[in-house]
This record gives C-alpha cells, sequence and structure tokens, in this order.
C-alpha cells in the first residue's frame, strides 16, 4: 500500500510483505476491519484497552467536555478534570498523598520521572547522581530518557540515539531464570542490579526503573520479592525506586497497580495507556510526597512540562474510565480469569510440542513458541518465528504481539472478556500452532 504513514518501529520493508489491516470499529474484545472480518483483540490495543472498546459512556464523557472546555493548558490555569483526576489518583496511588504531574503517554511519564528524580537529588546536594539502572531488555519508551533504560531489540538505534551513561540496564545472570521463570532468562533480577550498583558506585545512581512485570523482556514474571528486594536495595543507597505501571496498572494483574502484590510503596510510579483505557491519550507520573516536597522550595522550579498534559477531556475519559472499573470489578474479574486463560492455553502443551513456557499473572500473559519446547530446541531465528506465529493467529482471527527475544506472544485481552471468549482465543491459538508446525521452520 502506498501511504503517506509512517508507521511506528517500522523496518524498511516488512519481511511479511502485507499491508496492514485497516480497522473500522471496536466492542467489547472485538475489532472489525475495512472489510468486514471480525477479530479478538488478544492485545487490548497495545494494552491499553481495560473496558472494551465501543463504550459510548467513554464517547459521551469526551464530547459533553469538548463542547464545554475543548482544551486549555496547565502552564497557567487548570481544569475541573485535571483536578478532580489529580485527586483521584492520589487517593488510589500507593504511596500517600502522592502528587501527580499529567503528561500525553508513557513515554514522557518516565521521562518526567526521571527528570523529577535528578532534580530531587540536585536539591538534596547530590549532584552526582545521574544514571538509571533498568533491567536488560526492558522497554520504557521512546524518548530519549526512557530509550536509554533498556537494551534489547528496541534499543537497537541506541549508538545513534543515545547521550552516553544516562541509562543502563543491568544483564540477566544466570540465576534469573529461576526468579524470572523457565524462558525468561532476558530479565535482570534485584541481585544484578545491586551487583551494577556497586559496579557504578552508589554515589553515582539516581533511580532503579523497573516495570513490576518486565513485560518487553519475554513478559517475565519475577516474583512479588523481587520488588521487595529493590525496594531495600535502594533504601540502602539512597537510590530512587521507579516503578514504570505503564502496562501493568489498572487492573492487567489482578491487582489495581503490580506493585500491590509486592505490598511496595515506590518513591515514583508512571501510568497510562488503560488509565483511559486508550479512549484519550494521556499518561501520569505520580511521585511521593517526600520527593514533591524538595520541590517547593526556592530551587524547586521544575523546568518541565507539556502543551497538552491534563487535557480536559483525556482527564474527564480517564476519571470516568476509572468508575467503570470499579463499578464492574474488572480488577477482580481479570484475577479470576487470567489463571482460565493461563491454564487453557497450557493444556495445549500435550498436543503442541513448538508451545513452550506459558507465563503470567492475572490477564498479562507470555506464550514462549520453540521448535521442540520437550528437548528445549530453540527456533534458529526467535524473531522470524515469533513474528510468523504472529501472523497465524491473526489469520486465526487473534491479535498479539510479540516481543523480546521474538519468540514471545504477549496477550493482554480487555479485561471484560468473558468465559465464551477465552475458549475462542484458546481454540485460535491451537488453530495458530497447528500451522506453526505445518510450516516447518528451522
Ligand atoms: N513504559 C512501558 C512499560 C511501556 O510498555 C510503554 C509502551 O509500551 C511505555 C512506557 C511507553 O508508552 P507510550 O508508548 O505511551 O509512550
Amino acid at each position: 500500500m502506498q501511504s503517506h504513514l509512517w508507521p511506528a518501529f517500522s523496518y524498511p520493508q516488512d519481511p511479511f510483505g502485507e499491508d496492514p489491516i485497516i480497522f473500522s470499529h471496536g466492542e467489547g474484545c472485538w475489532l472489525t476491519d475495512s472489510k468486514g472480518k471480525k477479530y479478538l483483540d488478544g492485545v487490548g490495543a497495545l494494552e491499553a484497552m481495560i473496558v472494551g472498546h465501543g463504550r459510548k459512556r467513554l464517547a459521551d464523557t469526551a464530547q459533553k467536555q469538548l463542547q464545554s472546555l475543548a482544551f486549555l493548558d496547565v502552564f497557567r490555569y487548570t481544569s475541573q478534570p485535571a483536578l478532580d483526576l489529580a485527586e483521584k489518583l492520589s487517593s488510589l496511588a500507593p504511596m500517600p498523598n502522592s502528587k501527580i504531574h499529567f503528561t500525553p503517554g508513557g513515554s514522557e511519564a518516565v521521562e518526567t520521572a526521571m527528570k523529577a528524580a535528578l532534580q530531587y537529588h540536585y536539591l538534596r546536594g547530590n549532584k552526582k547522581r545521574r544514571t538509571f539502572i533498568g533491567r536488560n531488555g526492558a522497554y520504557h519508551g521512546v524518548t530519549l530518557g526512557a530509550m536509554s533504560l533498556g537494551a534489547s531489540y528496541y534499543a537497537m538505534r541506541n549508538d545513534i540515539y543515545l547521550p552516553q551513561g544516562l541509562g543502563v540496564s543491568a544483564r540477566a545472570g544466570a540465576a534469573d531464570e529461576e526468579v524470572f521463570g523457565s524462558g525468561a532468562r532476558h530479565s535482570s533480577d534485584a541481585c544484578r542490579i545491586e551487583e551494577m550498583i556497586l559496579e557504578l558506585g552508589p554515589e553515582n545512581i539516581a533511580g532503579v526503573v523497573v516495570d513490576p512485570m518486565a513485560t518487553a523482556s519475554g513478559v517475565a514474571c519475577p516474583p512479588p520479592s523481587d520488588l521487595i528486594k529493590l525496594r531495600r536495595i535502594c533504601d540502602r543507597y539512597g537510590i530512587l525506586l521507579i516503578v514504570d505501571e505503564v502496562i501493568s496498572a489498572w487492573g492487567h494483574t489482578g491487582a489495581l497497580f503490580a506493585t500491590e502484590h509486592s505490598d511496595v510503596i515506590p518513591d515514583i510510579v508512571t501510568v497510562s495507556k488503560g488509565l483511559s483505557s486508550g479512549y484519550m491519550p494521556i499518561g501520569a507520573t505520580i511521585v511521593s510526597e517526600d520527593i514533591a516536597s524538595y520541590f517547593t522550595g526556592p530551587d524547586g522550579f521544575f523546568a518541565h512540562g507539556q502543551t497538552y498534559g491534563g487535557h480536559p477531556a483525556a482527564c474527564a475519559v480517564a476519571l470516568e474510565n476509572i468508575s467503570i472499573i470499579e463499578e464492574e470489578g474488572l480488577v477482580e474479574s481479570a484475577e479470576k480469569k487470567g489463571p482460565i486463560l493461563i491454564e487453557g492455553i497450557r493444556s495445549l502443551q500435550a498436543q503442541h510440542l513448538t508451545l513452550g513456557h506459558v507465563r503470567g499473572r492475572g490477564l498479562l500473559i507470555g506464550i514462549e513458541i520453540m521448535k521442540d519446547s520437550q528437548k528445549k530446541i530453540e527456533f534458529a531465528d526467535r524473531r522470524f518465528a515469533g513474528t510468523t506465529f504472529r501472523y497465524l493467529l491473526r489469520d486465526a482471527g487473534l491479535l498479539g504481539i510479540n516481543v523480546h527475544p521474538g519468540n514471545v506472544l504477549l496477550l493482554a485481552p480487555p479485561l471484560v472478556i468473558q468465559l465464551e471468549e477465552i475458549t475462542i482465543m484458546i481454540e485460535m491459538i491451537d488453530t495458530a500452532l497447528r500451522a506453526l508446525e505445518r510450516a516447518k521452520l528451522d
């Protein structure tokens, strides 16, 4: 297709040579393309869609707000939806009495967190604390700071883009497989991060940035104890713990914030995606009361803010979206339905040698494909195999994405998914696995 659109993360040529699907509408967990074909949205529109597609209530909320006050910056003014949403987020966040900075999306929320952390240390007289540590293979967004935190194929252009030394990532060690689960060898646990802190000198480290589920790094599922260890390590060395909940918040893991599984209080939390279920672009950086208190003194000017941060319509929609999540008990629903979906997919292992480890928490799930899962033989080109599988799933009617190191398929369906739809999803995965086995990839 000849188009003027320059898509995200695009290769000069799609190795599969296919045109993108043009979607025209959505309802619940289903999306319909311009030719009328229906697909089950297995990845919740890039992990954002919590309450399901086609919610008139959210469209009406946006319309009402756009008609009364379409836009106003938060540089000099504010709007009631921004105030109300900030109050709501502060009441829900793991840190009591937190302050909220709104952004247009997830990358900017992480960037805001990094800038706030740098200035916090500066204001406390620790001007050397300028480096952040992330996990190997993590994805925290595309702005320069956020991108510096991961080292995976998402970051393969970092040598062109990045200022050196801002973000470094802790490599996985041999023992990490035990922590993150079989097959999730791509992420580094708390011990690896502590080794890195000591290597670089704790006095140089501003923050540790992790997503509690390590989604991009193969949907690795660290046990809740990992975050507890990280909290202790950060406290030991005066380092801020920044938890990136851009994917994991709003119920995906069976808790409103995934940090709740660990009962840990981070210093900064970033959210986006499910905050509005994607009905409006919005993100937020939630900072603890202690950090916020340093920005109130004479040097507290925070040189940061974006025109569209705290957009009134986006804030109004996000508030309504949170009401739906609460009213319909969607967090509890993910907690109940996640294990059903995971067990259903695992039940396919008996028939499919290509189906490797299946892991997840709540409805945030990773499926690993392998050439022979019993003999533990990987495909020669894992990214090619994973992309092939993604296309085969699409042919079967299920949308997902493959993540690091390429052969892991991420599923994060809308939390409104019904049990019959879970059964359909499992059948679609079965169909795609059969097709993968027929394809006989090396
Ligand atoms: N952080 C995490 C954990 C993410 O998964 C993403 C996007 O997928 C981001 C940050 C960046 O968010 P955005 O694409 O809205 O900039």
